[in-house]
């Protein structure tokens, strides 16, 4: 039948409008089915077969569909495959459906059970156990571009934490990089266009509308008591709680009171730098080989996405900094503390996430059963620690929040079985002893099974039947079963059996007692179940009060964790706890690279350990020294040993002393990955530029062969460049690794600047690596050599020897490719030389404020700009 689509087909269309990009899950019977695009979709990605239904518009409908009882497998599936989900359940029964439409005077044979999207399920707001990785925080960002600024909201609604920023629209993208949502909600009118990021309409993002819903949510009359919130992190608050509203249909998740981040409580690091250094991911995407996978010693997950925030914002202030290192010293010099407070530890459930669902209306018995027994966790590890003399801060802070749940655990021990299932509805939770009628309930039922079981017995007797069976099944309940050939007796009418149903070999019959055993069990068995969940609402609810308690001694349980992980890492690696200074310095004895020197132990190598020694007049080494010698793994070793010290953890050396970063940059030279279609010449030089216009005095840098993906002479004068930059105008520690050797003549005019260089060194006519780093300039590159290592067959090394030596004459006798640089003006002298003329044309860019203008005024403001440049025109 064309035309007219059906009821159904309508039902449909008009979710799926509401559903929007969601893919929707329609429910239908037993069964969650997808139509059109979605089905398409879908079935691609989980790989489950795809059919077709009925037709629309003259055309077959696709179709596919999951089973309702196995959904959250599949939904975990789509998740990941960067879909979202919106969940259409069927909102009555076939039967109430029939009886609306009799009310309505239509066909009850064509009654269409009405359906509604009760909940989208998207990648930052899940809270099932199942769908969520146990040791990463899943983080839901909204962003809010205002006039003056961009707020930042973020919540992990896994566990309630919600934070609040604000950013100038340059760290954004650092920013975000920092947090590595799962999911970034901003206004549909943000011109950023990033790929991923969801529209939400601009009127969700009112500043006064955020700070109203925050203070509704906490029953607060004002938000000073929580924190000092700008309007950008207000309009942000607005459209992460705005979203929250959209996708759980009106029904809040969990959130805990906002934390507002303070600008410079970080260290700044932006995206390039958090990837190059691979700090919770490593290059190639996961967490094999990156640095967390390198350190995480933490026995629970909470523990671990808390390591994974530390080590994703280290801290920038001496005295917190300090204190987690006093937290990893307590743990360190006592190994049997460590190893009984982390076996305890182990044991503890994650009770974060057990509260973000119990606090969604999504938890159940077990969820209460780890609340109870996370709980008394904390208590022991409270009196494990307690009983520990001379008690840092940080860790007598926590122990504060680990106590204070005693009537809880007591009434939580009382009420619930030891393990609770994960299923509410079929009861069975709730201890006996706990609640006496629900005993006795019970008890009703247990007699009256006693009784069924007295009366096959007694009917065995009387009818002298020994096959006769009392049995139980969903469609008649209990009944009274003879083999075929016993019927007979049974059948009598005075027997006192009534028949109920003839089966080929037997016949079934019910009787008055039986009935009225039957009864008492359902009877007792309803009440005993709404006992329960009665017991079971009360018991969240208590929960739910209690929640910010919860969550803080969930928190201080992960903070302890991660301390006594960082201290068993400590101890098994050898490391040393940083001395963190004021003045700008970077002193490493033996520093090492945990990730090269594990895949080194792993071939059986040994990683040679290297000191570094940045300071105030020593503040930019220049490295040279042939390829593959180890110049950008020492690079990558110091970066992340000032990350650790400054994440508030020992580190891999056997000292260090450290002056606190504000800002951390890592640039890598162009490698052959082609990122979002830019050159990788351009990427660098963007990346390039970022530093210097971000880094100041207090900041550290690492660039390892810049310039090398474009022309020996435009690489090399750019290197030289960024060199004297560094060294001139930002005045901050710098590694600098290059194979340019020219750059090495840098050292005459730059008196902050020295040379070293990886050692190398030929060995019956081989060269050999030595992964040690020396001071002075390199004495040549050994390209050929490690292209010789490398497997270059030997006719091409013997072509390229030949050229080598006629590039080498023609350099001795010009002076080389940088003949002549030394006499060039320093970079801040050649700035003030070549300060571009004023004119009009910059000076109106200049006052332009791009984000207060429509596309309208920005059309007329070009036309001004272009006239303004005619005119400029000599
Ligand atoms: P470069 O930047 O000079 O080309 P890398 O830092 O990439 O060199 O190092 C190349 C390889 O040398 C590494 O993959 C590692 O196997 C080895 N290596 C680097 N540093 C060391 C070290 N300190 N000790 C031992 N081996 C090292």
């Amino acid at each position: 039948m064309s035309g007219q689509p059906t009821p159904m087909m309508q039902q449909y269309l008009a979710l799926k409008r509401e559903a929007g990009d969601a893919l929707l899950f329609y429910r239908m019977g037993d069964f969650f089915e997808l139509f059109f695009e979605d089905a398409k979709v879908a079935a691609g990605i989980l790989d489950i077969a795809l059919t077709s239904r009925g037709e629309h518009g003259g055309e077959p409908v696709p179709m596919c569909g999951v089973p309702v009882h196995s959904a959250e497998g599949y939904l975990a599936r789509l998740i990941k495959g960067g879909c979202r989900v919106a969940i259409a359940e069927q909102t009555e029964t076939p039967d109430e459906a029939k009886a609306r439409a009799k009310r309505e005077g239509t066909p009850t044979s064509k009654a269409l059970v009405a359906r509604d999207i009760v909940r989208f399920v998207t990648a930052g707001t899940l809270t099932e156990e199942a769908l969520l990785e146990p040791r990463r925080a899943n983080l839901l960002v909204a962003v809010a571009p205002v006039r003056d600024g961009v707020g930042l909201a973020s919540c992990d609604i896994s566990t309630g934490r919600m934070e609040l920023e604000e950013c100038e629209a340059n760290a954004l993208d650092a920013a975000l990089a920092r947090l590595g949502a799962s999911e970034v909600v901003a206004p549909e009118d943000w011109g950023d266009g990033t790929e991923g990021v969801i529209a939400r309409p601009r009127a969700d993002f009112r500043s006064e509308d955020g700070e109203a819903r925050l203070k509704s949510i906490h029953g607060v009359a004002t938000l000073d008591g929580l924190g000092d919130f700008t309007r950008p992190m207000l309009a942000a608050a607005a459209g992460l709680i705005a979203y929250l509203d959209h996708v759980g249909r009106g029904d809040l998740p969990f959130l805990l009171p906002p934390v507002a981040r303070g600008s410079g409580a970080h260290l700044a690091m932006d995206a390039a730098t958090r990837a190059s250094l691979e700090i919770l991911e490593a290059q190639g995407g996961g967490r094999a080989g990156s640095l967390i996978a390198c350190i995480d010693r933490c026995v629970t997950g909470a523990g671990a996405r808390q390591l994974a925030e530390d080590l994703a914002a280290p801290l920038a202030e001496r005295g917190q900094i300090e204190a987690r290192h006093a937290a990893i010293h307590h743990f360190h010099i006592d190994p049997l503390l460590r190893a009984d407070l982390r076996a305890l530890l182990r044991q503890a459930p994650d009770i974060g996430r057990a509260l973000g669902r119990l606090v969604a209306g999504r938890g159940s018995p077990r969820d209460l059963g780890q609340i109870r027994d996370g709980l008394s966790e904390a208590r022991r590890v409270r009196g494990m620690l307690e009983a520990s003399a001379d008690l840092p801060a940080l860790l007598r802070d926590a122990l504060v929040a680990l106590g204070g749940h005693s009537a809880l655990i007591d009434h939580l021990d009382r009420a619930l079985v030891p393990s609770p299932p994960t299923e509410r509805q079929q009861g069975g939770f709730i201890a006996s002893g706990y609640d006496h009628a629900l005993d006795a309930l019970r008890e009703t039922s247990g007699n009256a099974r006693k009784a069924i079981a007295a009366l096959e017995a007694k009917y065995r007797e009387e009818t002298d039947t020994a096959s006769l069976k009392i049995k139980h099944n969903k469609v008649l309940g209990y009944f009274i079963e003879v083999p075929a050939k016993h019927g007979d007796k049974l059948m009598a009418a005075d027997s006192g059996f009534t028949h109920r149903q003839t089966m080929a070999g037997a016949v079934r019959f019910n009787s008055i007692g039986l009935h009225e055993e039957a009864t008492r069990i359902a009877e007792a068995g309803a009440h005993a179940l709404a006992a329960e969940d009665a017991h079971f609402e009360e018991l969240v609810g208590e929960v739910v009060t209690a929640r910010e308690a919860i969550a803080a001694t969930a928190a201080a349980l992960a903070r302890i964790d991660v301390a006594a992980g960082l201290a068993e890492r400590a101890v098994e690696g050898d490391w040393a706890r940083p001395e963190m200074l004021d003045t700008p310095c970077l002193e490493v004895v033996g520093g090492r690279h945990l990730v090269v020197e594990q895949a080194l132990a792993k071939s059986g190598e040994r990683f040679v350990a290297n000191d570094c020694s940045l300071g105030e007049d020593d503040r930019l080494w220049l490295i040279g020294g042939p390829n593959m010698g180890g110049k950008s793994t020492f690079l990558r070793q110091n970066a992340l040993i000032l990350l650790l010290a400054q994440a508030g953890s020992y580190v891999p050396a056997s000292s260090a002393r450290i002056g606190l970063a504000d800002r951390l940059f890592s640039r890598v030279g162009a490698s052959d990955n082609l990122a979002r279609g830019r050159s990788t010449f351009m990427v660098e030089m963007v990346e390039t530029a970022a530093i210097l216009s971000q880094a100041t005095e207090r900041s550290f840098v690492i660039l390892d062969e810049v310039g090398r993906g474009t022309s020996t002479y435009d690489g090399m004068a750019l290197a030289w460049a960024v060199v004297e930059a560094v060294h001139e105008q930002l005045r901050c520690r710098c590694l600098f690794a290059t194979h340019y050797h020219e750059l090495s003549r840098l050292a005459d005019t730059c008196d902050a600047l020295s040379l070293h260089h990886v050692r190398a060194r030929e060995w019956k006519g081989d060269l050999v690596l030595l992964h040690e780093l020396a001071a002075g300039a390199a004495d040549r590159s050994y390209g050929l050599d490690v292209a010789r290592l490398a497997g270059v067959p030997q006719p091409v090394l013997k072509r390229a020897k030949a050229v080598l030596a006629k590039l080498e004459k023609g350099r001795a006798e010009t002076g080389g490719l940088a003949a002549g640089l030394g006499e060039l003006p320093l970079f801040a002298a050649s700035l003030q030389a070549e300060n571009e003329p004023d004119d009009a044309l910059r000076d109106a860019l200049e006052v332009l404020d791009i984000d207060t203008l429509s596309p309208r005024e920005a059309l007329d403001k070009l036309y001004e700009l272009k006239a303004l440049g005619g005119s400029t025109k000599p």
